[in-house]
């Protein structure tokens, strides 16, 4: 096992990067403890896959260092690193049978074979392949075959860390949600460190301690789900994260005070040091309320989400829809409505980051 620390990578796949936009990796620093449970989330095209395959030796990066328990790596053979990579797609062998793929790993190096036996059994039980054993991986449905990919990754006892790139694509809807539970589970089993690289937000905040919110080929903010949710550091990690997401208003500060469409609100923000100007206000639906007096606005939609409704409302005089939630038993407005934001769940972001809050 191993500490793993990415020390300011870069990574692009031009011959000559000149902007930060030619950079698929743009500045890249993190420390992801022994053990952990993480999670990378973000949209297609962010940069994960491409920071899985620095960490696993596929990819040397442009610049920086990667280093685990803080020895180089960098330029190591992925052969030498001792990581188990799981993919989007299975990859197993189709003419072997499961109990020969599962094995395979083990005998490739060395292990003797009654220990073998007794992993894949142990393996084989935990992703419930026991029955399929002895058929050939061919014949199987695309699920047990991404279940064997991920037996594969699993079955090693001497890996560093095992990473899992979207390894839910192919499995069907209704079986995600239990192979979900399923590697939460067996992280609590075995302790190892595993990085579970995903765009689904479900899937990353049900598995992960830590999660690692990434866009632009950027890490936005590093925290549980609970800081993800409550205090969101950059614009897109409160969009992103939140079924509606956080909403982020145009804002202005005028004398010392931030107005929403003509109306001056609370805001948890500290205003000392902001310039005079545009800046954005995130309030996740959550903390939107109906009030007698506030922004104004007319009810557009209402939806009935299960648990709770959400409510969009168009502000007046500026075009922006802020959506509600409305908890169940509650009293659904209609036509014309006034908003408050709960003042300390309410932030200003400026340039899309977040502005530091008053103390005390
Ligand atoms: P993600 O896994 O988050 O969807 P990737 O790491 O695959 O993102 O891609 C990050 C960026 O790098 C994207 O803009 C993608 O088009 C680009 N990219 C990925 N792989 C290659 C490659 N082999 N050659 C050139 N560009 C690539
Ligand atoms: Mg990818």
């Amino acid at each position: 096992m191993a500490r793993i620390t990415l020390n300011n990578i870069r990574h692009s796949y031009l011959p000559n990067p000149k902007s930060d936009d030619d950079y698929a990796l743009q500045r890249v620093h993190l420390d992801w403890d022994d053990g952990g449970a993480y999670a990378l989330l973000g949209p297609s095209g962010c940069g994960k896959t491409t920071l899985l395959n620095i960490i696993s030796g596929l990819l040397t990066p442009s610049e920086g260092q990667l280093l685990f328990d803080d020895q180089e790596m960098t330029s190591l053979e992925p052969d030498a690193r001792n990581i188990a990579q799981v993919f989007q797609f299975p990859v197993i062998y189709d003419t072997m049978t499961v109990r020969e793929n599962l094995s395979f790993p083990l005998r490739n190096r060395g292990v003797d074979e009654a220990a073998i036996a007794t992993r894949v059994a142990e393996i084989a039980t935990m992703l419930e392949l026991d029955s399929m054993l002895d058929k050939k991986a061919a014949g199987l449905t695309p699920d047990n075959k991404q279940k064997i990919s991920l037996g594969r990754g699993l079955v090693r006892d001497d890996v560093n860390v095992i990473m899992f790139d979207e390894p839910l694509t192919v499995i069907d809807p209704h079986l995600k949600w239990k192979l979900r539970s399923k590697l939460k589970e067996l992280h609590q089993k075995v302790k190892r460190t595993m990085i579970y690289v995903t765009h689904d937000q479900t899937e990353a905040l049900t598995f992960a301690d830590q999660v690692v919110v990434m866009n632009f080929g950027q890490v936005l903010q590093v925290g549980t789900p609970i800081e993800l949710f409550e205090r969101p550091a950059h614009t897109f990690v409160g969009h992103f994260i939140g079924s509606p997401g956080m909403n982020v208003v145009p804002a202005s500060v005028v004398d010392g005070q931030v107005q929403v469409a003509g109306q001056v609100i609370d805001t948890a923000s500290d205003l000392t040091n902001l310039r005079q100007g545009s800046v954005e206000v995130g309030v996740r639906p959550e903390f939107v309320r109906f009030a007698d007096a506030g922004i104004a606005g007319t009810v557009e939609t209402v939806m009935d989400v299960g648990r709770h409704t959400v409510v969009k409302v168009r502000l007046e005089g500026i075009e922006q829809i802020i959506n509600a939630i409305v908890d169940e038993g509650d009293s659904i407005p209609d036509g014309p409505v006034h908003l408050q934001f709960d003042a300390a769940q309410t932030r200003l972001y400026e340039d899309g980051w977040v502005v530091a809050e008053t103390q005390g």
